[in-house]
C-alpha cells in the first residue's frame, strides 16, 4: 500500500463512482463516499470497508454551496486532508431542445458544472497548502455532441474548459486537474437511456458494442482504472488533459 491520502468521490453510491471509490480505497487511499443521501453510500462503504479499507458515508447535494463547505470540513475533520477529487456525480435530464425545459437546463448544469465548481473550491483550499492535488472531473463522449443531450452535452463540454483552467492555475502548487470522458459505460444511468428511447438495456447494449472498435461496451471498472492512474504520484506531469476511455478513438 502506498501512504494514505483522503479521497473525496461524489456520486459514489453507483456505478462509476462506486467503482473509482472502491479502486482508491484499494490504491491505499482514505475515501469520502459522497452522494445525495448518507444512507445511500453505505453499500459502497460496506464493500471498501470488507475490502479492508477506510470510508466514510457523505451526505451532500454538491449543487449546494453550504453542504459542500459542511460535507467537506467533516471529511477533514473526521478522515483528513482531502488531496484527490473525484467530480464524478451527474444526472441526465434527456429531451430534444425543442421539448427541453429550463428546468432541465438549470438541473444538469447545477449538478456537472457548479458541483464541479464548488467541490473544487472547497477542496483546493487543503491541496494547494499540502503542496499536492489530484482533481479528475468526469466529462463524457456527448461533449462532442448527441441527440437529445443539448444541456449535458454542454456541461460535458464545460467540464472539459474547466480542468483545463485548473490545471493552469494550479499547476505550481502540484496540483493536477485531468478529466476523464467515458463513452458508453453500463450503469443505471445507460439504462435509463435505453428506457427514454424505447428498447431494453441488452438491445442498446448489443447495439452499441456493434459500434464499439474493441466490440464491447464499458464497465464503471475501465474508468475507475484510468482515474486511479491519473491520481497516483507518479501521473504528476499529466494535467489538463481529457482522456477518452471508449473503446476506440475520440478527440
Ligand atoms: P449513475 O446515475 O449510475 O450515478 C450517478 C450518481 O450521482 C448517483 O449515485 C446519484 O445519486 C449521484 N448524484 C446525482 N446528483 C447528485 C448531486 N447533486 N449531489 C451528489 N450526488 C449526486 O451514473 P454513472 O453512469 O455512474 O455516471 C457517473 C458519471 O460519469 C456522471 O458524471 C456521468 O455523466 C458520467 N458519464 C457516464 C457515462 C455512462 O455511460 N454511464 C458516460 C459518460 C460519462
Amino acid at each position: 500500500m502506498s501512504n494514505t491520502k483522503v479521497a473525496v468521490v461524489t456520486g459514489a453510491a453507483r456505478g462509476i463512482g462506486a467503482a473509482t471509490a472502491r479502486r482508491l480505497a484499494a490504491d491505499g487511499n482514505a475515501v469520502a463516499v459522497v452522494d445525495l443521501d448518507e444512507s445511500s453510500c453505505a453499500a459502497t462503504v460496506s464493500a471498501i470497508e470488507d475490502a479492508g479499507g477506510r470510508a466514510l458515508a457523505v451526505g451532500a447535494d454538491v449543487g449546494d454551496g453550504a453542504q459542500v463547505e459542511t460535507a467537506i470540513a467533516r471529511v477533514a475533520e473526521e478522515l483528513g486532508a482531502p488531496v484527490i477529487l473525484i467530480n464524478n456525480a451527474g444526472i441526465i435530464r434527456d429531451n430534444l431542445i425543442f421539448k427541453m425545459t429550463e428546468a432541465d437546463w438549470d438541473a444538469v448544469m447545477a449538478v456537472h458544472l457548479r458541483g464541479a465548481f464548488l467541490m473544487t473550491k472547497a477542496c483546493q483550499a487543503f491541496m494547494t497548502k499540502e503542496k499536492f492535488g489530484r482533481i479528475v472531473n468526469l466529462s463524457s463522449s456527448s461533449a462532442q455532441g448527441n441527440r437529445g443531450q443539448a444541456n449535458y452535452s454542454a456541461a460535458k463540454a464545460g467540464l472539459q474548459g474547466f480542468t483545463k483552467t485548473l490545471a493552469i492555475e494550479l499547476g505550481k502548487f502540484g496540483v493536477t486537474a485531468n478529466a476523464v470522458a467515458p463513452g458508453f459505460i453500463q450503469t443505471e444511468m445507460t439504462a435509463a437511456t435505453a428506457e427514454r428511447m424505447g428498447i431494453s438495456m441488452a438491445d442498446f447494449i448489443a447495439h452499441s458494442a456493434a459500434q464499439i472498435p474493441v466490440a464491447r461496451v464499458g464497465q464503471p471498472d475501465d474508468i475507475a482504472a484510468t482515474i486511479s492512474f491519473l491520481c497516483s504520484e507518479e501521473a504528476g506531469y499529466v494535467s489538463g488533459q481529457v482522456i477518452y476511455v471508449a473503446g476506440g478513438p475520440l478527440d
